[in-house]
């Protein structure tokens, strides 16, 4: 039998959708092993949260009342009494900046191995961690020889759990070492197109090199506004200054999970495919035929994206 405990994350008020997903991967492991999987809710509306995480396959949500938002100090802190108290097998986290600043904390206090950025889990006796290698071409699986571990999973992996449950609601009781806070967030500003998160957007449409000009931009600006959509990039877009950093896909932007990608110009290369080859349904338009991109599309427009986006524009206004 092997305890999991799950760090839920939240940001301005709102579960992320990594939270849901926490859910399935910990129900997953606790399913191959039996055990109960715990959640844990630390700050902000954690009543609302609490209620929102309700969801099947959950056995305890234990409530962390401590600030408003993510604090590294109070996560850590948080996140070792509860497993000092709770003595889980198992701790995961999400795959994401906040979960990335706190998790190495946390497994080097408790003296846990870490694992980062699992795209499987397994467990029959031995735990293991599939992770991906070398932008994403081979895959390793790693056997955890250590009977416990804090481990880390990449957002969009699992789907989100959405079948609700009953699970108990616990206050933790917990008493917050102020000597050791060394940070606090005092407001939220917000840089250039900040506010434009492309790893939560339901539909992007994506733009390459194959836009030549910066002021042909606004014309895929313009597709996307046709979808409700929001704009993203390839790499060379944000190098060239073209878009902001925060608009690129890839292995060293964003991972993105849409309904919909709609990749236009663009040619496929690993490292971009590395940050959107778990949307729902990707779209390309290309005018190479051989272009990587249509390895992975699920619906391919070979064609000049200079004709096929402003009739693109007139069919969906
Ligand atoms: P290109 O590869 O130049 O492709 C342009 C495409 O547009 C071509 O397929 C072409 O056929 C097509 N095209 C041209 N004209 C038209 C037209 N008129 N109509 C339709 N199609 C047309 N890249 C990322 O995107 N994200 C990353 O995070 C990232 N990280 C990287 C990290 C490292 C360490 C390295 C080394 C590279 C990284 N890259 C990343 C860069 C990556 O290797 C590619 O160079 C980049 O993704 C290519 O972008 P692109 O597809 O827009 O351009």
């Amino acid at each position: 039998m092997s305890d999991v405990l799950a760090i839920t994350e939240h940001r301005r008020g709102e579960l992320r959708d990594v939270s849901f997903e926490l859910v399935t991967a910990g129900a997953d492991l606790v399913g191959d092993t039996g055990g109960d999987l715990h959640l844990a809710v630390i700050g902000g509306d954690t009543d609302g949260f609490a209620e929102e995480l309700s969801l099947d396959g959950v056995d305890t949500i234990h409530t962390v009342t401590e600030g408003d938002e993510f604090n590294h100090d109070v996560y850590v802190q948080a996140v070792t009494e509860l497993y000092e108290e709770l003595d889980p097998t198992y701790v995961l986290i999400g795959n994401t900046v906040n979960g990335l600043d706190y998790a190495p904390a946390v497994a080097e206090g408790l003296d846990l191995p870490l694992v980062t950025d699992a795209v499987g889990l397994q467990n029959d006796g031995t735990l293991e961690v599939t992770r991906e290698m070398y932008a994403s071409k081979v895959e390793s699986t790693i056997e955890v020889n250590a009977d416990r571990a804090v481990v880390t999973i990449r957002p969009g992996e699992w789907d989100a759990t959405e079948a609700a449950g009953e699970p108990a609601v616990e206050v933790f009781d917990f008493t917050l070492d102020e000597s050791r806070v060394r940070s606090r967030v005092t407001g939220f500003e917000e840089v250039g197109s900040g506010d434009v998160d492309i790893s939560e957007a339901d539909v992007l449409v994506s733009v390459g090199r194959g836009i030549e000009e910066e002021e042909n931009i606004e014309l895929v600006q313009d597709l996307a506004d046709a979808l409700d959509a929001t704009l993203s990039s390839s790499r060379p877009i944000v190098d060239n200054g073209w878009l902001p950093k925060d608009r690129q896909v890839g292995q060293s932007g964003k991972v993105v999970t849409p309904k919909v990608y709609l990749a236009v110009g663009i040619s496929g290369a690993v490292q971009h495919v590395a940050g959107m080859k778990g949307a729902e349904n990707i779209i390309a338009i290309n005018t190479d035929p051989d272009a990587p991109i249509f390895d992975i599309a699920d619906y391919g427009i070979v064609g000049d994206l200079f004709d096929v986006v402003p009739e693109l524009i007139e069919q969906f206004e």
